[in-house]
């Protein structure tokens, strides 16, 4: 065990995921060097691993963060627009849902073009070196980072006046920081897990007839979704419980998966000409809350996107969150003012704790709840009620996906105080909509 040369910068990043390379194209234009260690592959020049959450929505928040750093040219041509969910019942009919008023929009986009995109604008940055196949595997007493070259195994440390862990869910310096004591961290898993298939295009033409919406069969205790890519194929995700009587291990004779398919999504199956393989080959991936307290050792390190707080995908914005992050830490690196991890930790907690909160609720909201009527009903009059009442009454999930102004804490707080508003009204037959301008007048608070 060798250990080697001894590196000094003003910022270390451990992991160019999203928030890694966002957050060193940010501190590089502000005149700090940085180094971006990463353990896979240069993504300008590797293909990815199959079957591992292939593309991502994309939505205001994570938009106005690459907007910040011009890379958004670069990745709209790879975007394509979901403005609602296209419901796949049971009995085979279809609805569309939109998500927000006209022009409110979600966006697909792959994971790894994204990447791609920040990772190739990050190399453009002088002042930003970047390093691949080096694995961080954990924290020196120091301070400095433990690091592994992945092809010849050399061990290394890396000292920089700041570390930044954005090195995923599965954070290695996250883990480093709980195992001395400086953090106390869990990862709560969820019991249900996700595998991912794929409905290819055809002809050059989407197989689903409506290509631009998030496609969801909801069947109450589980799920699956699809949304579209720029190539016309969409990525399906099927989510489902670990264990029990409906569930991935009872799938795993492959006969079973496949008449588990055409009882409950005929519909998808038909369009999934590679189906048996994919289901056998795909990796099973499992889903959970990061919580971890607090982010930050002092001023050396912290812990920013999902290895400080990665929450399960279903209200599709933890890569959103953590661009957001990005945005956040670079504007209290840039004040001045002292002890900005400190700050961070203590100032942004709240709005990830909400937006856990949402993430965990909307499972049930996407599986189920969509088929309730009183559920359509209320989605409906909310709509109603932002048209009479703009900037004011604003749907919950309208505040999280298109106002990247409002915090989620406040989204949270301000959702319950509608839902009760809500609520009110639909207990009758119609809504009474000069009661609704009343409770909304008496209840809601103006956005400042
Ligand atoms: P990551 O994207 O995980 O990047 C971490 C990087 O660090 C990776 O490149 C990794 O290789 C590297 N790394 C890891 N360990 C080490 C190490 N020890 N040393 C060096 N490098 C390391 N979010 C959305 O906003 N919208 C969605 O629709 C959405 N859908 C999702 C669907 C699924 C099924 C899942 C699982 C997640 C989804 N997410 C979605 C969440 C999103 O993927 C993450 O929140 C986002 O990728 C977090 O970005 P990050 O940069 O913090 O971490």
């Amino acid at each position: 065990m060798s250990v080697g040369a001894k590196v000094t910068t003003d910022l270390a990043i451990i992991g160019a995921g999203p928030a890694g390379a966002l957050l060193a194209i940010l501190a590089a234009r502000r005149g700090q060097s940085v180094a971006l260690y990463e353990r896979r592959g240069d993504p300008r020049s590797t293909t990815p691993e199959a079957g591992r959450s292939i593309n991502l929505a994309l939505a205001a928040r994570g938009m106005r963060a690459l907007d910040a750093v011009r890379v958004l040219p670069q990745v709209q041509p790879l975007l394509v627009r979901m403005p609602g969910r296209q419901l796949h019942l049971a009995d085979g009919g279809e609805a569309f849902n939109a998500y927000g008023l006209p022009g409110e929009t979600n966006y697909s986009i792959s994971r790894v073009d994204l990447t791609r995109c920040l990772v190739e604008a990050a190399g453009h940055e002088p002042r930003v070196a970047l390093h691949f196949r080096q694995r961080c595997s954990g924290l020196a007493d120091s301070g400095a980072a433990l690091m592994v070259d992945e092809d010849s195994g050399r061990e290394f440390e890396v000292q920089a006046t700041r570390i930044v862990g954005a090195d995923g869910a599965g954070s290695a310096l996250r883990k480093a920081l709980a195992q001395q004591g400086h953090a106390s961290a869990s990862n709560e898993l969820l019991d249900h897990d996700y595998r991912e298939l794929s409905i290819p295009a055809v002809n050059g033409s989407s197989a689903l007839a409506v290509r631009e919406a998030l496609h969801i069969w909801p069947r109450r205790g589980h799920m699956l979704i699809a949304l579209p890519n720029a190539d016309f194929s969409f990525t399906a995700t099927l989510f489902l419980p670990r264990t029990g009587p409906v569930s991935f291990a009872s799938l795993e004779p492959p006969a079973a998966a496949r008449a588990f398919f055409a009882r409950e999504f005929p519909d998808a199956l038909a369009l999934m000409p590679d189906f048996g393989r994919e289901f056998a080959v795909h990796r099973q991936g499992i889903l959970g809350t990061v919580r971890c307290t607090p982010w930050n050792l002092d001023e050396r390190v912290l812990l920013i996107g999902d290895a400080a707080h990665a929450i399960v995908p279903f209200h599709g914005q933890g890569m959103n969150c953590a661009l957001e992050d990005c945005l956040l830490l670079d504007a209290l690196l840039a004040d001045g003012a002292p002890a900005p991890f400190a700050r961070f930790n203590a100032t942004r907690r709240a709005d990830t704790d909400a937006i856990a909160a949402m993430s965990l609720e909307n499972y049930g909201e996407m599986r189920d709840e969509v088929l309730d009527p009183v559920f359509q009903r209320q989605q409906a009059l909310s709509l109603e009620l932002e048209r009479r009442h703009p900037g004011r009454f604003i749907p919950r999930y309208s505040m999280v996906m298109f106002h990247p102004e409002i915090a989620y804490s406040v989204a949270l707080a301000r959702g319950n105080i509608q839902q009760q508003i809500l609520d009110e009204l639909t207990r009758d037959a119609e809504p009474d909509l000069p009661r609704a301008d009343r409770l909304i007048d008496a209840r809601l608070p103006a956005l400042p």
